[in-house]
């Protein structure tokens, strides 16, 4: 008989033990399980990150991270003990191989870039823009995106405990960087909130709130409650998402009593209200699922929430083969409970190329992944197409390979085309990253930019 491409097996979840890195060989398993503490050691800098593995660590490693956060990174470097310990989960850093492990790891990729791991023909697309999904444009209140008709994003705070070197929203999210500085929300945090709130008050059409930011697990517990129960008391609102990383990177705080309480409260109000209440997460590696992720993913749903759901980012390097998706997925799904959901493109934003995978290889991994998960629980690979939202990468409705320029359409009007007839006739575009194209589209990208032309792309904003 011959095999199925992709083979299920079940796998048991396995906590790596942290005192394998000579910083943390002392730590015990009630500091470990503690938010305060892994608040407090989390990993900064260089400095630190050299204090905790020890001299396994390569000189050469810590000189291209040390270039990339001079020359290319745009987000700063901020990453919980929990996220380290899932990195070379089988290995001391006294290990012969350390380093070059290391270097090919798939949560390390995203989370400690390196310079050489960035492309340096083309490190940015030429269409790259830091807000690529031009959130901030679409503000109806500050930090409040009005994109769809019938949903919106809340923007409830800049900061996240952990953050990846992919992050979308790198324009406003994390401390500046040498190659970034951030957007500042202008408001005051409550008066923010505030402000959010009469306008979802005053527009009975959205029906929808993804709270976000940053990551809602970096806002004090009784301002979340507070604000995710003022919105339940919208007449109109019927699905809270709350948004969080954290879940998977700092599960420690999802446990605590304080959340777990509030929780519980949150859920008995919702249910009450016939609100759904979900979190979504983000995971990208199934090494980040351990079973301190999946209890506090239980010890949520346990709380009366409707789900758990995974929004992972499609990463060359990171997740980008058929079974690494689907380790992932099974792993969510069987020993978490968490419904994978969405796989996104990496969006365009600077320095990103190496990250991103094109629209057509895109596709053959949904193709690939099909029939294997309950279809409910087989996620989607979306691409989030500026000024349009978010499109199953089937969807495409004409895709220029040898320049890899696919064109989209979409059938409402977002929050900056409320009196623009032609909004929904017009093509908008995406980009394959360059080096993966054709020598006939790389040419012609080299010319284009030679002749500092804006690219020729259709009728797109
Ligand atoms: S957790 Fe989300 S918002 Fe925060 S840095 Fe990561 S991707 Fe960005």
């Amino acid at each position: 008989m011959l095999e199925q491409p992709y083979s299920y097996q079940r796998r048991e979840l396995h906590e790596p033990d942290w005192r394998r890195f000579p910083g943390w060989s002392g730590v015990t398993e009630q500091e470990w399980a503690s938010p305060q503490w892994q608040r407090a050691h989390c990993v900064k800098n260089i400095r630190q990150l050299r204090q905790v593995l020890g001299d396994g660590l390569g000189e050469a490693f810590c000189a291209d991270l040390e270039r990339d956060q001079r020359e290319r990174a745009t987000m700063s470097m901020l990453i919980p003990p929990q996220m380290v310990n899932t990195m070379v989960p089988g290995l001391a850093p006294s290990s012969a191989g350390f380093t070059e492990a290391l270097y090919a790891d798939p949560v390390r990729r995203y989370m400690i870039p390196v310079f050489s791991d960035r492309r340096t023909d083309w490190p940015s697309h030429p269409e790259a823009s830091r807000d690529s999904l031009h959130e901030a444009e679409m503000w109806a209140v500050e930090g409040l995106t009005h994109r769809y008709p019938t949903k919106v994003l809340a923007e409830v705070l800049p900061t996240c405990p952990q953050y990846c070197g992919h992050c979308t929203r790198m324009d406003l999210v994390g401390n500046p960087t040498p190659v970034v500085a951030k957007h500042k929300f202008g408001l005051a945090r409550d008066d923010r909130l505030g402000a959010m709130l009469d306008y979802l008050q005053a527009t009975p059409g959205v029906r929808d709130v993804v709270v976000s930011g940053g990551d809602v697990a970096n806002l004090p517990w009784p301002r979340l409650e507070d604000f995710v129960s003022k919105l339940m008391e919208i007449d109109s609102m019927r699905d809270i998402r709350l948004a969080t990383k954290a879940l998977m990177g700092l599960p420690q705080y999802w446990l605590s009593d304080e959340v777990r309480a509030g929780m519980e409260r949150l859920a008995a109000t919702a249910r009450r209200r016939d609100v759904s209440i979900a979190i979504h997460t983000h995971v990208n590696a199934a090494q980040s699922l351990t079973p301190a992720v999946a209890r506090a993913a239980k010890a949520m749903l346990d709380t009366g929430i409707r789900d758990v759901r995974n929004q992972g980012v499609l990463m060359r390097g990171v997740n980008d083969s058929p079974a690494q998706l689907l380790d992932l997925s099974f792993a969510l799904l069987d020993e978490a409970r968490i419904m994978p959901y969405y796989f996104y493109l990496c969006d365009m934003i600077p320095n990103s190329e190496h990250w991103r995978l094109t629209l057509g290889e895109a596709q053959q991994l949904q193709h690939k992944i099909m029939g294997y998960l309950p279809g409910f629980a087989t996620p989607r690979i979306i691409c989030d197409v500026p000024y349009v939202g978010k499109r199953w990468v089937h969807q495409v409705s004409r895709y220029d390979t040898v320049r890899g320029i696919s064109y989209w359409t979409k059938n409402y009007r977002t929050g900056v085309e409320t009196s623009d007839k032609l909004a929904l006739d017009r093509e908008y575009s995406y980009y394959d990253p360059i080096y993966r194209l054709p020598a006939e589209g790389q040419d012609w990208w080299r010319s284009q930019a030679a002749q500092e032309i804006p690219a020729a792309v259709g009728a797109a904003h």
